[in-house]
């Protein structure tokens, strides 16, 4: 087959088989197939951003799998941007999907995990925001979905409990517990995929744990969920 024009290279994840494995270009891949994220899924971040944790359904949006950035490579400070702010997030990557996925069998979709940030030029999300317009351009831009290797979900025992956290710098900005999420994994799974027939490759980015701010040019991040995986890049 020819293509008209040059074809663009898919987007992976690289895997890691077990927690102590390293991981290297000879890792194998997941391929990513689309990104799915939730929005407000932890109550004191709802609150920094103004909202009501009770109120509201899971508020989901996209990017495009080409956000990727994989094996800690730098993030380029974006342009069109003041105010580019991280959200610490479990990922969740699916190995299989369909739509109305009950919640009993949501987990049976679930491939593994990973530790990612979810980047959003805040500015344009209130621009956004206020005018009721979409999120795209404050979230689906190049770059803004840094993710570290997956571990397949055989090798974590149980998500309940452990530790997401951001460093920026050595110094602490966003820590909380899993267990802290107002829609569990399965919850979302079920309830995306009364929107979207889920699919092997997808990835769900679950919600940021308050403490969101602005990254500068230069900045050292350093994300992790314990016992899934660490992330740690540079602001370039
Ligand atoms: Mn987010």
């Amino acid at each position: 087959m020819e293509f008209v024009v040059e074809q663009q290279p898919p987007t992976f994840v690289p895997v890691k088989l077990d927690a102590q494995a390293e991981v290297s270009e000879q890792a194998p891949r997941f391929p990513v197939h689309r990104i799915y994220c939730v929005g407000r899924n932890y109550s004191e971040h709802v609150k920094e951003m103004g909202g009501d944790p009770k109120q509201e359904p899971p508020v989901f949006f996209s990017k495009p799998a080409s956000a990727c950035v994989t094996f800690n490579q730098d993030v380029a400070y974006p342009q069109a941007t003041n105010d580019l702010h991280h959200e610490v997030e479990l990922v969740v990557a699916l190995k299989s999907g369909g739509k109305n996925i009950d919640i009993e069998s949501a987990m049976d979709c679930v491939y593994g995990y990973a530790v990612g940030i979810d980047f959003t030029r805040r500015d344009l999300q209130a621009i956004a925001k206020s005018k009721g317009r979409p999120w795209d351009l404050a979230k689906g831009f190049d770059q803004s979905a840094p993710i570290s290797a997956i571990l397949p979900a055989s090798e974590v025992a149980q998500l309940s409990g452990r530790q997401i956290s951001l460093k920026v710098n050595d110094e602490i900005r966003q820590q909380a517990s899993l267990s802290e999420m107002i829609w569990s994994v399965p919850e979302i799974i079920s309830e995306l995929s009364k929107f979207f027939e889920l699919k092997s490759g997808d990835i769900i980015y679950t919600g940021t744990p308050s403490g969101v701010a602005a990254v500068s040019r230069g900045d050292r991040l350093c994300a992790s969920v314990d016992g899934v995986g660490v992330l740690e890049f540079r602001i370039a």
